[in-house]
């Protein structure tokens, strides 16, 4: 009992045999190495990247805190990983921290500090098989649909639950071999090691070579299967930008065209550099592809499949468009629901845009479409109306117009931005009148841009046409120039999230809010009245620009009475309210709401696209907002409006409102 606990190492080993351990460490780092050299030199055929990272706040958000594993899969895929992941991270550092004590004059690895280690590196390893063999039985019994069966996938747990396994039995091994008192510290090699009984020392040493083999094929083949992950997520969330923003593309200008005698993305080298170390990062789990609404429907568009395909470009000549094909890209919504999933933080939609706008420039889109993109050019209208009828919505109305109010030399809190569709379609019109009414109640002073307003360029930019875009955008800031406009506020959160994260690309800063945030702050202010409904009568569906890719998922509750905006707390399911009000009226909400809300289809210019009836994400999204029982389904997104009346069923009752037209109800009618 007076010996002080340690371990010896090496033990057992003659000289001979050290060195050849060393050797073959040594052989086997060097192929590692050899191979992520091989990927760093495709890496850097890519663009430099504009950006700063953050590289400590990369790693300790998302490799670390494992943050976007923890948000996704919450009941199944992020325990099993997060077991496997802290686990390993913790085998790393004990052999990390024998290594150290192995090779400095410091000799730490004893007593108390020694005892604690091993019991600590027992029950981590412990918390790793079992992480390992419920992966396994995950995806032989109980697989998520984007998970794939591969024999590769097999391969990579056996050969974990081996390295694991084999640590264990080894410092039973060890024990058994050559036991004290303090074994105990260690529980599991203990109890294997009684299990056991004595072995000897020669049986010890084969032991201990068939695990250092195994560890040594493990570092060799990390780049060759999807355990790469384990290094190249390090990569990836180190040197992702961190002030990209789910709902800004990256803007493009005629120098950048200049420069590289291209628009977009033609073949896989024209991807910035992080974008390229992005696609190794993968690790394949399918959360992407499951959360995807074009895939759901039954498209051909998969977003792991299509990081696998753009990755498995050999050549410098093949297109991004012909590997992953070209109904594959046309499919995407831009919904973000994959991004938003993605725990290594690839970045689905610039991936998708970039090499779009590369098929628009080569004129590769045809249909309606390109039909809308010619609309939008000679119209400014993505409904390719004249200007004249961007009024007529007014009529009967009263709206103060930002150049009569100019000429009066009056002046207004708030521009009105009505949008497209909240200014020619019927059922958008009903929300912007409604919108103007309760504006006029509650005694806002605000004003609409009427024949001066043009599209944002929304459409324009996702489908591809970034030129198009810039051109609306500038002449929209212009306008704002013009009349000193501060806040804007509109019903469209399409048109939010442009003139709110893509506006200030070109200069054109302001505090822009939806409707529904107003109406918010309004009811809560009291100069509005929420609407008196009935427990469960109201589901709401979260516009996917608003929601995920905006974070507002309060706003439409607040409105509808149903939260405040004290009380918040924090769920997997993203950011929610507590029961706030004393008698909130309850909402009947479907599977998938707030962050985690499923895609109508119309983002990404898909409004504008041919659809067949069979593949609409809106008669996914219908049939679950319909399985809620509600009798009416509030929306806050004319897109979602449209798109959700097209994906309806002929016979069903349900009605579809905008929050707007649910508050005017109870305050002006
Ligand atoms: S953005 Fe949406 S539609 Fe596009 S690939 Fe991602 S999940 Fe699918
Ligand atoms: S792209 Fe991201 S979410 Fe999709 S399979 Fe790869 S790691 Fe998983």
């Amino acid at each position: 009992m007076n010996e002080v606990p340690t371990r010896t190492e090496f033990l057992f080993l003659p000289a001979w045999q050290i060195a050849a351990f060393y050797l073959l460490m040594a052989a086997s780092v060097l192929i590692l190495g050899i191979q992520i050299a091989q990927r760093i030199r495709v890496w850097m055929r890519g663009e430099k990247v504009s950006w700063t990272p953050d590289y400590l706040g990369g790693i300790a958000k998302f490799v670390l805190a494992q943050r976007k594993v923890k948000s996704s899969r919450p009941k199944s895929g992020a325990p099993m990983h997060l077991l496997i992941f802290y686990g390993f991270l913790t085998l790393f550092l004990a052999t990390t921290l024998l290594a150290i004590n192995t090779y400095s004059p410091w000799k730490f690895h004893k007593g108390a500090y020694y005892l604690t280690y091993e019991w600590i590196a027992d029950v981590m390893g412990l918390g790793f098989v079992i992480g390992v063999v419920w992966a396994l039985f995950r995806r032989l019994f109980w697989r998520p649909r984007a998970l794939t069966q591969a024999p590769p996938d097999y391969w990579t747990l056996i050969l974990l639950l081996a390295l694991g396994v084999s640590g264990f039995v080894l410092e039973a091994f060890r024990m058994s071999a050559n036991p004290h008192w303090f074994d105990t510290s260690a529980p599991i090699g203990y109890a294997i090691s009684r299990w056991i009984g004595t072995i000897s020392p020669q049986a010890y040493v084969a032991f201990w070579w068939f695990h250092v083999f195994l560890v040594a094929g493990f570092l060799m083949v990390i780049p060759r299967l999807r355990l790469r992950h384990i290094l190249f997520a390090i990569f990836s969330t180190a040197g992702a930008d961190p002030n990209a923003k789910m709902g800004a593309l990256a803007p493009l200008s005629i120098e950048d065209v200049e420069r590289t005698g291209r628009i977009g993305v033609s073949v896989k080298n024209d991807y910035s550099r992080w974008h390229l170390m992005s696609l190794d990062a993968c690790m394949e789990c399918g959360r992407c592809t499951e959360v995807c609404p074009a895939n759901l429907a039954g498209k051909i568009l998969n977003p792991k499949k299509l990081v696998q395909d753009i990755r498995g470009i050999r050549d410098s000549e093949t297109t991004v468009a012909s590997a992953v094909s070209e109904e594959a890209l046309w499919a995407c919504t831009t919904c973000n629901a994959c991004v938003e999933a993605c725990p290594v933080l690839i970045r689905h939609v610039d991936l998708i845009v970039d090499a779009r706008r590369s098929l628009v420039a080569d004129n590769r889109l045809a249909g309606s479409a390109a039909t809308m993109l010619r609309q939008l050019q000679s119209t400014e209208s993505s409904w390719g109306t004249p200007s004249a009828e961007r009024e007529k919505w007014m009529e009967g109305c009263d709206v103060p117009l930002a150049r009569d109010l100019a000429a009066r030399g009056e002046t207004f809190e708030v521009l009105v931005w009505v949008g497209c569709a909240g200014a020619i379609d019927a059922n958008a019109m009903k929300t912007t009148r409604a919108l103007v009414s309760l504006l006029k109640k509650a005694g806002v002073k605000f004003a609409c841009l009427g024949i001066e307003e043009r599209c944002t360029g929304d459409s324009a930019r996702r489908i591809g046409d970034e030129f198009l875009f810039q051109q609306m955008a500038q002449q929209n800031i212009e306008t704002f120039e013009k009349y000193g406009v501060k806040k804007l506020l509109t019903a469209c959160p399409h048109c939010f999230n442009t003139l709110k994260n893509e506006y200030p690309q070109f200069r054109g800063e302001y505090e822009v809010m939806h409707h529904t945030q107003f109406i918010a702050r309004l009811v809560e202010s009291g100069r509005l009245r929420a609407p008196k409904l009935r427990n469960g009568e109201v589901t709401i569906h979260d516009p996917c620009y608003l929601a995920r890719i905006n974070g507002e998922v309060d706003a439409q509750r607040i409105a509808l009475g149903s939260a405040s905006s004290e009380n918040r707390y924090e769920t997997p399911m993203g950011k929610w309210l507590n029961e706030p009000l004393e008698n909130p009226v309850r909402i009947a909400e479907p599977e998938h709401r707030g962050v985690k809300t499923l895609c109508c289809g119309a983002g990404g210019g898909r409004m504008w696209m041919e659809e067949s009836a069979d593949e609409r994400p809106s008669t996914n999204r219908w049939n679950e907002l319909k399985q809620t029982g509600a009798e009416t389904v509030a929306v806050a997104c004319p897109f979602c409006r449209i798109m959700l009346d097209a994906g309806k069923d002929a016979e069903n009752l349900i009605r579809l409102k905008d929050i707007a037209e649910i508050v005017h109800e109870a305050n002006c009618d």
